[in-house]
């Protein structure tokens, strides 16, 4: 029976390295999983092209996605709207496809209301202090830019880590990329994910039983 692909959501802080993971993680295993590509208001960085990183589009063209039940989710982020197309979502996992999202963590949270059985993954640093050090060492921030994500990641971020399943910590890329490959394989065997695979398998035992208890006794 073909099996329903699951949802991976991957958050994580600013400068923790969760777009590099994704990225070799996709190249890793290319064609497992498929990767969804979000609609934001904000302006593409120098780089970017528009339907690979994001959709970049206007805050009309945004909130009429909203009020035509477009995105699975969405959320406000340092003054945009970021959010995750429905219908790629759907067709990969109908397809079997494991999807992987990249969001932030309010999103995360609708996701699994809408999808209890999500996997959600947290990223961070090995500690704050390193967490610093990256978003300043990259030197693409300005000052204020950095004192807002750190701010973030402090009264936002961090508290919501509980709510996830895993904590991913990111120390050396490739043991990292390793983890995360292990923490989707796990989740894929729990039964609440297997739930179709369960009812057939329940469904088939049930009329063999059946059957054989109807059949006369041998002598
Ligand atoms: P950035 O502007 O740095 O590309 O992204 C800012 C934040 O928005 C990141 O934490 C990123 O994971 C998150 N994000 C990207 N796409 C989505 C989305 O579709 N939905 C939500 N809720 N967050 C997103």
């Amino acid at each position: 029976m073909k099996r329903k692909g699951c949802l991976v959501v991957i958050s994580g802080f600013s400068g923790a390295g969760k777009g590099t993971i994704v990225k070799k993680l996709m190249k890793q295993y290319e064609g497992e999983y498929a990767l969804s590509v979000s609609m934001t208001t904000r302006q593409p960085r120098p780089g970017e092209v528009d339907g690979r990183e994001y959709f970049f589009v206007t805050k009309e063209r945004f909130e009429q996605e909203i009020a035509s039940n477009g995105l699975l989710e969405y959320a406000g982020y340092v003054d945009n709207y970021y959010g995750t197309p429905r219908k790629y979502v759907e067709e990969k996992m109908a397809e079997g496809k494991d999807v992987i999202l990249e969001i932030e963590v309010q999103g995360a949270k609708q996701i699994k209301q809408i999808f209890p059985e999500a996997v959600l993954l947290f990223v961070t640093t090995p500690s704050a202090e390193i967490l610093k050090e990256r978003l300043v060492g990259r030197g693409t921030e300005s000052e204020e830019k950095i004192a807002q994500r750190l701010l973030q990641a402090a009264t936002r971020e961090a508290p919501a880590i509980p709510d996830y399943d895993y904590l991913i910590v990111n120390d050396e890329l490739d043991e990292c990329i390793a983890h995360v490959r292990s923490v989707i394989e796990s989740a894929r065997s729990a039964p609440m994910r297997r739930r179709d695979f369960v009812a057939q398998f329940m469904k088939d035992l049930r009329s063999f039983a059946e059957r054989e208890a109807r059949k006369p006794e041998q002598v």
